[in-house]
């Protein structure tokens, strides 16, 4: 069932405070009760083992402490470790943990399903239910560095939003869970260590920009020329790529940071020479490095990765023109954790 009450973990510790003011305690109350909330993820009142019983009451009787909760936990023969996530109004999201050598990720989810209707994503064929408050966001982080402390015997390194949804789309919420990561009162991670995925909105790309904000920024481009993007991603048709290549060349001049382009070579879509060609223009535009994923089947072929002679050639232009290329190989295919194979299977 789900309460009435204001989920306590939305208030800003601002309004923690005035909520402490207004029952007539001291408004350190507040600073108290938060602490116990993040930097300590206490999820019950009576927990919170420094404030005095009649509080925790009054807490009680205002407030829910709404949080996930890992519902399911599958693990790939790579390592990789993937979550089904239950929220409080019992809807599913999935996140998952990917080791390599040096570094343990988190890639997490933003909205439950997605806005967006990219052909090739399984995730696109699930309804957006709703926006991930910022602290859903932030919990999915907390889960995964506990796994990764739990079963590979070290903290999470990074922090990626390619998990479901589109985190611009959710910009705000995503925004504030990023407060939360970073803050030393939530985890103390560096933005430099995060990277927010975006299927390309130009709008919030410029806002980003206009917010200075500290992360890393990957564009899910997949095609260079407009005709093709729309056939795979037809919300494209509405963001342009000159549209999404102007909000970039602003995005580097306000930010100064690099931007990665991800990248899929299908066979029969992207894999001519006219597809490398474009790309390499598109590149010109703003300093970036591409990152060729290797595409996760969905479903019944209507898309296929291209042969390794073709991904050679793109990877040959790009060196010759000096643009950093990096080949991304699946993890956690096994499991359904791959890119683009989060659909709440289980
Ligand atoms: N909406 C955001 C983040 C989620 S998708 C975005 O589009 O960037 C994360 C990444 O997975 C994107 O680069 C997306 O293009 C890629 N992806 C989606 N479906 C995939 C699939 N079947 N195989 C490999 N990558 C896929």
């Amino acid at each position: 069932m789900i309460s009435e009450k204001r989920d306590i973990r939305a208030l800003s510790k601002e309004e923690l405070r005035s909520f402490f003011v207004g029952i007539g305690d001291k408004a350190f109350r507040g600073n108290q009760v938060y602490e116990w909330l993040w930097s300590k993820g206490i999820h019950s009142f009576e927990g919170m083992t420094n404030i005095s019983k009649e509080t925790r009451a009054s807490l009680e009787e205002n407030f829910v402490i709404n949080h996930i909760k890992v519902d399911h936990l599958q693990k790939s023969n790579d390592g990789t470790i993937k979550n089904a996530v239950k929220l409080f109004d019992g809807l599913i999201v999935e996140s998952v943990l990917i080791p390599t050598k040096n570094r343990t990720t988190a890639c997490v989810s933003s909205q439950v399903g997605c806005s967006l209707d990219c052909h090739f994503c399984a995730t696109a064929r699930l309804k957006r239910m709703r926006n991930l408050n910022p602290d859903e966001i932030y919990d999915q982080v907390v889960a995964i560095h506990r796994e990764s402390v739990l079963y590979h015997d070290r903290p999470l390194s990074n922090i990626v939003f390619m998990g479901m949804g589109e985190p611009l789309m959710n910009y705000k919420n995503v925004l504030l869970s990023i407060d939360k990561i970073t803050s030393d009162e939530g985890l103390g991670m560096s933005p430099k260590r995060i990277t927010v995925s975006t299927s390309g909105v130009p709008k919030m790309i410029r806002k980003m920009a206009d917010d200075e904000v500290k992360f890393n920024l990957a564009v899910s481009l997949h095609s260079a020329i407009q005709e093709t993007r729309e056939q795979i991603m037809p919300f494209a048709k509405n963001f342009t790529l000159e549209d999404l290549r102007s909000s970039l060349e602003y995005w580097y001049d306000k930010t100064n940071k690099i931007i990665t382009y991800e990248y899929i070579v299908w066979e029969g879509i992207n894999d001519k020479e006219e597809d490398i060609k474009a790309l390499v223009k598109f590149c010109k535009y703003t300093p970036c490095k591409v990152n060729i994923i290797e595409y996760n089947p969905i479903d019944d072929g209507e898309f296929q990765q291209a042969d390794s002679a073709a991904i050679d050639l793109y990877i040959a232009h790009l060196e010759k023109n000096k643009i950093p290329v990096t080949v991304r190989r699946s993890r956690g295919k096994d499991i359904d954790a791959a890119c683009g194979q989060l659909a709440n299977k289980q």
